[in-house]
This record gives C-alpha cells, sequence and structure tokens, in this order.
C-alpha cells in the first residue's frame, strides 16, 4: 500500500518548490514529481535575478514590487546561501529611454538611488545614461534555490501521464503505467499542478498559459564586475569568476530543443555595449520555457470544472455570469513569466494559504479572474457561441 500524502505538487520548478515548502510549513505531508527532477524545467535555466520592476505605476509593477519585496526578505532569512544580494542597476536603452526614466522615478516603490555617468563608469559599465540603482536586488542561484526549499520534503521523478478523482483521493499515473488506472502509486487529497508551460493533464485552457523560449550563457571572466545590471538583457556581478547573461526571448519555439551556442554568443555579442566583454569564454548554456499567462500576472487558485460548467450554463458563453464550480480540491500555482524567482516565493504562500485554510488568493493572481472572458471571447468556443 502506497503512503497517502495531504498535497501532491506536480512541477519542481520554482512554483512547485515554493508552493511544497509553504504547505510543508503548515504542517502538510507533501509529495513533489516531476518528470525530469528539480529545476530542470524553465527554472532551471534563469539567471534567477530578483529585482523591481521600473515603469509608470499600475497593478502589475505594484504586485511585482510586492513580490520582490516578499522575495529578497524572504531569502535574506531562509536561503542567504543562495541569494546574491549584488544590487541590480536598471540601464536606459538610450535617449528616448533616459527621459521615460524620469517619468518611471516616482513609481520606483523599493529602494534605490540614481547613478550618473561617472558612477556607471567607476563600476566600469559603459552607457553614459543616469540610471536606477536598486541596492536590495541581486539573483538566485535557481537550481540551488529550488533544492533548498524542497529539503527535506519527498521529492521523486516521475512524468505523470493522468490524474483523477476516486473514492475520496487524487490518484496520480506514472507514464510508465499508462491505462493502469487501478494504480495506486501516488495518492493525495490535493494536487497542486505547478507545470510550467505543460498544462495537458487538465483542461485550462482559459488560463492561456504559453511558454517563451530563452537562452541564457555563463562565461568565465576575470571583470571585477560587483553589481548586476539591465538593459534591455542582464549581466550579473562577478560570482566566483562566473559572469552570468541572460536571457534571449526566441519566439515561435513551441516545444523544448538543445540549447543553441549562437544564442549565448549574441548575449556576449550585446553585452559588449554594456561592459568589456573581452576575456568573457562561454563555460555552460541553458535554456527552457518561461511560463505566463494571458494577461501576464501569476496564476494562483482553485481549477474551475470546465466541462460543467459549459454543459449547465450554455449561456455562460454569451456572458451569464452563474457560481463557479471548481474541481475538488484541485489546485493551480503557474504564469510566473519571466519572473519566477521573484513571484514564487509570495505565490506559494498564497497558494498554501488557499490550500490549507481556504484562503482565497489576491484577486490580481486568483486564475478565477481569466474564466468568464475565455467563455465569452475565446474562439475556441466559437462552435457552441
Ligand atoms: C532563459 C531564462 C531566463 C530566466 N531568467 C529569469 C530571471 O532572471 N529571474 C526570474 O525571476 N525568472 C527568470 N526566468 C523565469 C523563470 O525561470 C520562470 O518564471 C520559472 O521557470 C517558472 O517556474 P515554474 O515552476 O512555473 O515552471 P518550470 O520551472 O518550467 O517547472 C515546471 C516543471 O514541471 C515539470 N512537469 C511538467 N509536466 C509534468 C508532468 N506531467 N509530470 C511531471 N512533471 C511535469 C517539468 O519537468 C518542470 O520541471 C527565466 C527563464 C528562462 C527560460
Amino acid at each position: 500500500m502506497s503512503s497517502i500524502y495531504d498535497t501532491i505538487i506536480i512541477g519542481a520548478g520554482i512554483a512547485g518548490a515554493s508552493s511544497a515548502y509553504f504547505l510543508k510549513q503548515k504542517g502538510e505531508k507533501v509529495l513533489v514529481l516531476d518528470k525530469q527532477g528539480i529545476a530542470t524545467g524553465g527554472s532551471g535555466a534563469a539567471g534567477a535575478f530578483v529585482s523591481p520592476k521600473i515603469g509608470k505605476g499600475g497593478p502589475l509593477q505594484s504586485l511585482t514590487n510586492e513580490a520582490f519585496v516578499f522575495a529578497k526578505n524572504f531569502y535574506l532569512e531562509h536561503f542567504p546561501h543562495c541569494y546574491h544580494q549584488s544590487g541590480v542597476v536598471r540601464i536606459p536603452k538610450d535617449e528616448a529611454d533616459a527621459k521615460k526614466f524620469a517619468e518611471y522615478e516616482p513609481h520606483n516603490e523599493n529602494s534605490y538611488s540614481r547613478w550618473d555617468a561617472e558612477k556607471l563608469k567607476a563600476h566600469r559599465i559603459k552607457v553614459p545614461f543616469e540610471s536606477f540603482f536598486f541596492d536590495e536586488a541581486g539573483a538566485c542561484d535557481a537550481p540551488e534555490t529550488c533544492t533548498a526549499l524542497l529539503e527535506d520534503i519527498d521529492v521523486q521523478i516521475c512524468a505523470i501521464e493522468k490524474i483523477f478523482y476516486r473514492d475520496g483521493l487524487w490518484v496520480c499515473i506514472p507514464a510508465q503505467e499508462s491505462g493502469n488506472e487501478g494504480s495506486s502509486a501516488y495518492q493525495a487529497k490535493s494536487i497542486v499542478l505547478a507545470t510550467g508551460y505543460e498544462n495537458a493533464l487538465f483542461d485550462m485552457r482559459y488560463m492561456g498559459v504559453k511558454g517563451t523560449w530563452g537562452t541564457r550563457g555563463d562565461f568565465r571572466s576575470q571583470l571585477p564586475m560587483k553589481v548586476s545590471m539591465h538593459q534591455s538583457m542582464s549581466v550579473s556581478a562577478n560570482i566566483n569568476g562566473i559572469i552570468r547573461l541572460g536571457a534571449t526571448h526566441e519566439k515561435g519555439v513551441k516545444e523544448p530543443k538543445p540549447c543553441e551556442e549562437q544564442q549565448a554568443l549574441s548575449l556576449k555579442n550585446n553585452a559588449s555595449a554594456l561592459v568589456d566583454t573581452s576575456d568573457m569564454e562561454l563555460v555552460e548554456i541553458f535554456c527552457g520555457m518561461r511560463a505566463g499567462s494571458k494577461d501576464y500576472f501569476p496564476l494562483v487558485g482553485k481549477v474551475i470544472d470546465v466541462a460543467t460548467m459549459l454543459e449547465r450554463y450554455p449561456a455562460i458563453v454569451r456572458g451569464a455570469k452563474p457560481e463557479l464550480k471548481y474541481i475538488y480540491n484541485l489546485y493551480i500555482c503557474n504564469g510566473l513569466g519571466g519572473r519566477g524567482f521573484v513571484f514564487g516565493p509570495l505565490m506559494g504562500k498564497m497558494l498554501a494559504d488557499l490550500v490549507v485554510d481556504q484562503k482565497e488568493p489576491d484577486p490580481r493572481v486568483n486564475s478565477d479572474r481569466l474564466f468568464l472572458k475565455w467563455c465569452r471571447k475565446s474562439p475556441e468556443l466559437d462552435d457552441i457561441r
């Protein structure tokens, strides 16, 4: 007889690892399943910069900056060895962008100072435009962070092909036991889907999760860079002789593919406008999918029973707003986009508050927000509209 868990989390990236951490803190017996292991999806590729969002304000900027404060405090308090608090300089792209920075400044919600051309030069940064330096920002070591979050939590490598609810428990069927619904390999009261860009286990079309492929390169260098920086790409501080350059946004990539050296070298080429790259030697390439939602906000919540809603309330596709029906004890933590290591801890906490205490997530991230609009507008439902 297999053991029965309170919650099984499918996916051991930063979303799954953060969810597992906070569920365990609440006393849950947790199992994490991943088809390849810890931080092997998008999270393994991340340069894992953790910095605030700049701009003209608005809900996504406020949420990102709240999540940033939560994340850096969380890493510093619980996992200081995983967080390199180098500070991050945000540098305008050109003269026009430098003018926009003046408009952004009143919306800087986190600790920062202004760096002029002289200060930038003193830090070996070639660009002369006045920039913002966020001293509390930095970068995580991505696999190390996910591994640390999962310490003392049961993690198993297993590709899950199907999940279903039977006799009061969720059952996860591994791919190698395909078709064997009598299997009781993994059972739990609740399931959390933290599967990144892959969402084949349930009908979650309304969340519109899509992957954006990206590449990052680690370069050996003697350049004594003490701070990290971000312009249209990121350059990390020099940590133990390695500078991380990230990341590309490669459009049209639907499925994972082997990492390409040419993409990593293009990052070095772009970085040469910011710093001296002459001694940088490529040592390792990482690539993966960032899983983002339709509206760029994260997704934390219960999974709606789409089939039942459409069948029971056909007028929903023309604007009716019936009460939502959920799939019992099935949850999601996803859509962290290009900021998994910023959003991960706060979203993991909200997820655990929902699963254990039935506390609804912040409406900005509650995945319910996308459902009724999807029913009204999605071309996928044109035939029944
Ligand atoms: C090149 C690159 C650079 C990035 N840089 C940064 C950065 O600087 N800062 C930052 O904060 N974020 C960054 N990100 C974004 C960050 O990596 C993502 O936000 C993060 O990966 C999202 O984590 P996740 O846990 O949702 O998904 P993932 O990390 O993709 O994890 C999903 C996991 O689910 C598993 N899985 C899926 N289906 C199944 C199944 N059926 N059975 C078992 N397992 C399954 C997969 O194997 C995978 O490990 C970057 C991403 C990329 C690609």
